[in-house]
Formats: structure tokens, C-alpha cells, sequence
């Protein structure tokens, strides 16, 4: 009697996708036959839950199972013949450990012929400035990553002899077949461990810290990952090292808006300036700009810099800096200032006489992204 796929993976039969996933991937740690090497038990265990799950990983496998229960997968294109093979197990890997399994000896490899070993990636926010992101920079970042111990060696596999791949035959209806498959003893990397320093982990690596410099180009956007080529943890042997992937993060200025490549400014002018016009430094991502307010200017119009914005990350031309004037009106007044105002309220030159140029507000924003 063939056990219940949902008893080996220890789950109910309502569980979900996530619980399925979550429980085959403690099994398969438990069971991986790195951990548990020459017991045979153990990868019979680590073969049922791969098996079980599958077919639950599968909707439309799951749906069958659960109608008709092993039957449903008898004859032609079943596991009624021995289940799944080491192969198609670790290949199903990339999907549970997301490409990133270190159980053994790196990698697991399909097909079976020698692959390169990949160490693991590491990740890393870098919280940057609206400056910094406008000019680019190169940031010296320290990074705890796992290095080869001085001291380690590695020798060349004795199962495959250094090929990383065992050539089994079988015997089936249509004759005798050859597979090659991954060597078990090394993973298909080709090399084990010969000499290590007892400091280091089981694959001959070391946490170590070091500084990356990392360049930054202009124009990056909050979100964005940049990979820094081989910065990630050590494989062991001939391996190659994984990736740094560095998430950008951009933090808030005090005076500027981001919006796309542009930049927005909210300058506030007093009443008596917008009537006689002004000067006014402000803030740019070079630095500050003195910017000249005509008399007369209304409140509501913006005023656009070319290419004071943000360099575009494709390399085409800059954003612009917006600068939106706002005219302040005083909610108080002295008596003096109040007889002022009182005086021009009937004078006809204070009434509104909006012209063409005086765009309202949405034939302004229209504009803005036209
Ligand atoms: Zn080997």
C-alpha cells in the first residue's frame, strides 16, 4: 500500500499552496542527502516528499490525487516505476529554494554533465540622497560575505574523477539505456574538500567582512536592484562567487519632489513681492539657483528649468525643475494695513482680468505632461 502524499508531507488535505511548499522544503532539508549522507532511509524519505509534492504543486496532478488517489497516476508516465530520480529532484530546487540552495557541495545539476558552481547572492539596501541620485555616486559599502578560507584545498572528486557526472545503465523495455546524472559525492561540481582551517564551514568558507565600492549611476529610481558582479558569497573549488544585488533606496529632501525624471519646488512669495516682483535663491540637485520673479507674477505659475531635473537613467537628456509659485496671503492685518486694502477694494485696477497667458490650473498640469 502506497503511503498518502499528504501524510508524508504532514499536512492536511486542506492545506494550502504556500503550506505545501512550506512543508516540503522543511523535509527536504531534513532528508537532503548531504546532511545525511550513506543512509539510505533518509533518501527514501527525501524521495517520497519530493514525489508528494509533486504532484500537489500541481493543480491539475493535485485535482486528480485527490479524486482518485494513487490510481490516478498508474500506467503510462507514472512513479509506479521507483519514483522520481535524483535529478528531476534537484531540479525542482530552483522552484522551492529560489536558485539559491547551499546544501551541499553547491549546485545540483540536470542533465548531469559538469557545471560551474555558483555561490550564493547576497542583498544589501543603499539609502541615497536626491543629490546623490541626480549626479550618480560610488559608495564604499561593507559587506559580510562568505569567502574561501586561506588554507582550504580541494582535490579532484574520487566517485567521477573529476567529470562531475556518473554514467548509469539501465534496462528497460526499449533495450539498455545510458543516463548520465550528477555525482552524488560531489554534486556534480567535480572537486571535495581536501584540507580546511577548523574555523571554516563545511564547504572550506569563512564569513568574512569586506568593502565594495559600488557605482551608482545618475538617474536611479527608489526600488531599483543593481547587481555587483561576483560580490556575493564564494562558491568552494573552482567555483564562481555569487552576486551583490544592491536595492536602492532614495530618501526624501527637504525642499524637492521627484516625479519621474522632474523635479517639483513649492516656492511661497509675499504678497508685496508678487506685486512688485522679487528674487529668491532656491534649492537644485547642483547646488543653489537664484531665480527672478516679475512683478506682477500670479499665483499658481510655474516656472520650468531645463534640465535642472534628474539625468534620465537610459541616458536621454534630463528632467526639468518645476518651480510653483504660491502667493502668501496674510490672515491678519494691522488697522493700518487693513485701511490699505480697504482703500483698494473699490479701486476697478484690483479686479481679476485673467488673459490667455494666464493658463488655469489644469491647462497648466495638461502641459506639464504633454
Ligand atoms: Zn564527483
Amino acid at each position: 500500500m502506497k503511503e498518502d502524499y499528504y501524510d508524508i508531507l504532514g499536512i492536511s488535505k486542506g492545506a494550502s499552496e504556500s503550506e505545501i511548499k512550506k512543508a516540503y522544503r522543511k523535509m527536504a532539508l531534513k532528508y537532503h542527502p548531504d546532511k545525511n549522507p550513506d543512509d539510505k532511509e533518509a533518501e527514501e524519505k527525501f524521495k517520497k516528499a519530493a514525489e508528494a509534492y509533486e504532484v500537489l504543486s500541481n493543480p491539475d496532478k493535485k485535482a486528480r490525487y485527490d479524486q482518485f488517489g494513487h490510481q490516478a497516476f498508474e500506467g503510462a508516465g507514472g512513479f509506479g516505476g521507483g519514483g522520481m530520480n535524483m535529478d528531476d529532484i534537484f531540479s525542482q530546487f530552483g522552484d522551492i529554494f529560489g536558485g539559491a540552495f547551499g546544501g551541499g557541495f553547491g549546485g545540483f545539476g540536470g542533465g548531469g554533465r559538469q557545471r560551474v558552481v555558483k555561490g550564493s547572492n547576497l542583498r544589501i539596501r543603499v539609502k541615497l540622497s536626491l543629490e546623490e541620485v541626480a549626479n550618480g555616486v560610488e559608495k564604499k559599502i561593507k559587506v559580510k560575505r562568505k569567502k574561501q578560507a586561506p588554507g582550504t584545498t580541494y582535490k579532484t572528486c574520487g566517485t567521477c574523477k573529476g567529470s562531475g557526472q556518473v554514467t548509469r545503465v539501465t534496462n528497460t523495455i526499449l533495450g539498455r539505456m545510458q543516463t548520465a546524472s550528477a555525482c552524488q559525492t560531489c554534486g556534480g561540481a567535480g572537486q571535495v574538500i581536501d584540507k580546511k582551517p577548523a574555523d571554516a564551514d563545511a564547504q572550506g568558507l569563512k564569513v568574512t567582512e569586506e568593502t565594495v565600492s559600488v557605482k551608482i549611476p545618475a538617474g536611479v529610481v527608489d526600488g531599483m536592484q543593481l547587481k555587483v558582479t561576483g560580490k556575493g558569497n564564494d562558491a568552494p573549488g573552482n567555483g564562481i562567487s555569487g552576486d551583490l544585488l544592491v536595492l536602492i533606496q532614495e530618501e526624501n529632501h527637504p525642499t524637492l519632489k521627484r516625479e519621474g525624471d522632474n523635479l517639483h519646488y513649492d516656492m511661497y512669495v509675499s504678497l508685496p513681492d508678487a506685486v512688485l516682483g522679487t528674487s529668491k535663491e532656491i534649492d537644485t540637485v547642483t547646488g543653489k539657483v537664484r531665480i527672478k520673479i516679475d512683478a506682477g507674477v500670479q499665483s499658481g505659475k510655474i516656472l520650468r528649468l531645463r534640465g535642472k531635473g534628474i539625468p534620465s537613467i537610459n541616458g536621454y537628456g534630463k528632467g526639468d525643475l518645476l518651480v510653483h509659485v504660491n502667493v502668501w496671503t496674510p490672515k491678519t492685518l494691522s488697522k493700518k494695513q487693513k485701511e490699505f486694502f480697504e482703500e483698494m477694494k473699490n479701486d476697478e485696477h484690483f479686479e481679476p482680468k485673467p488673459e490667455s497667458s494666464d493658463k488655469s490650473f489644469f491647462e497648466k498640469v495638461k502641459d506639464m505632461f504633454s
